[in-house]
């Protein structure tokens, strides 16, 4: 079997905000994975966990506190503007708000086309037969292209986001909670859509989400964040089946089932106890107050994410030998 491909390298990231004077929000703390090419990596927790701020860093929107990020081997941050410049081409991003992330004062053609101008890549009669390709890849048609972002529907302005995301023919794609603001009907459409456009253009995707039934669909490893720390990260497919860590187990538990009566012989799982603050956080692991299998050492050391089991990463101390 051939080895897979990393694109994606990402080690040991932090990601601080200075609060007040003394205080740090550790948002992102010390993270490691490698995104293969071809793949799509879902990135999942709750509110706060720090997953679009590892994005948003690994896309250098944010500069790294520590740590490095590398795209096909070459380094992300502290490179030059002009290095910058031409990473911006290979690595777009898909923003969580489509009534927000597009500029209301543009038309939906000048917005699509804005990376093309910038990078200079096409100009007259090839800028508009792109522009077409692109309003034809993602569901749109060309007489949208002289219309304005409040004629479209949520699901058409996310799909206007994507074109504008792929007009610069990238291969890494941030997908930062694309879904989560439009209606469930909608929803699937725009999955199908991400899954379709991976298909026919080789595109990796993180796909940052909160809804765990919809990022099993898409993708093919799961990592689960907790904290501004990785908590667990395995296949798709064996996470759902075998989660081992026991924040990946509530979450799971929430889902709703269709079948009634697997649903009601499922054990839900309540989260208790307070969620822990980001700022200043205490040793130990961070989801000891709420974690019904906590033992004295989780107070103190802070479990580190290992493997303990074939490609099935954790970090939890259950699985200390
Ligand atoms: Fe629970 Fe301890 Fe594992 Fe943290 S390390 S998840 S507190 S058992």
């Amino acid at each position: 079997m051939l080895d897979k491909q990393v694109l994606v390298e990402v080690r040991d990231l932090k990601k601080h905000f200075k609060v007040g004077r003394k205080q740090i929000l550790k948002a992102v703390d010390g993270v490691s994975f490698d995104i293969n090419l071809g793949e799509t990596l879902g990135l999942v927790g709750e509110s706060g966990c720090g997953k679009t701020t590892c994005g948003r860093t690994i896309m250098g929107l944010y500069d790294a506190t520590e740590g490095e990020v590398y795209f096909k081997g070459e380094k992300i941050h502290d490179v030059s503007a002009k290095e910058k410049f031409n990473l911006t081409k290979k690595m777009q991003i898909i923003f969580q708000d489509p009534y927000a992330s597009l500029n209301p004062r543009m038309t939906v053609g000048d917005i699509i086309c804005e990376g093309i101008d910038i990078h200079q890549m096409y100009k007259g009669e090839a800028r508009t037969k792109r522009l077409h390709e692109l309003l034809d890849l993602v569901g749109l048609n060309q007489e949208h292209a002289s219309r304005f972002p409040h004629e479209f529907s949520g699901g058409q302005r996310q799909r206007i986001g994507i074109a504008r995301a792929l007009a610069i023919e990238p291969e890494f794609i941030v997908c930062d909670e694309p879904i989560s603001a439009l209606d469930v009907s909608i929803q699937a459409q725009v999955v199908n859509l991400l899954i379709q456009l991976q298909e026919k253009l080789g595109l990796t995707y993180l796909f940052i989400a909160h809804d765990l039934s919809m990022v099993k669909h898409i993708s093919d490893r799961v990592g689960v964040m907790y904290m501004g720390h990785m908590v667990e990260m395995t296949a798709s497919e064996n996470l759902y089946e075998k989660p081992l860590h026991p924040y990946t187990q509530a979450l799971l538990s929430a889902i709703p089932e269709p079948d009634p009566d697997y649903s009601q012989s499922k054990e839900r799982i309540q989260l208790e106890g307070e969620i822990p603050s980001p700022i200043n956080p205490k040793p130990g692991c961070r989801f000891v107050s709420r974690c019904r299998h906590a033992k004295t050492a989780c107070h103190e050391v802070t479990p580190v994410i290992k493997e303990v089991e074939p490609n099935h990463f954790v970090a939890c101390h259950l699985f200390d030998c």
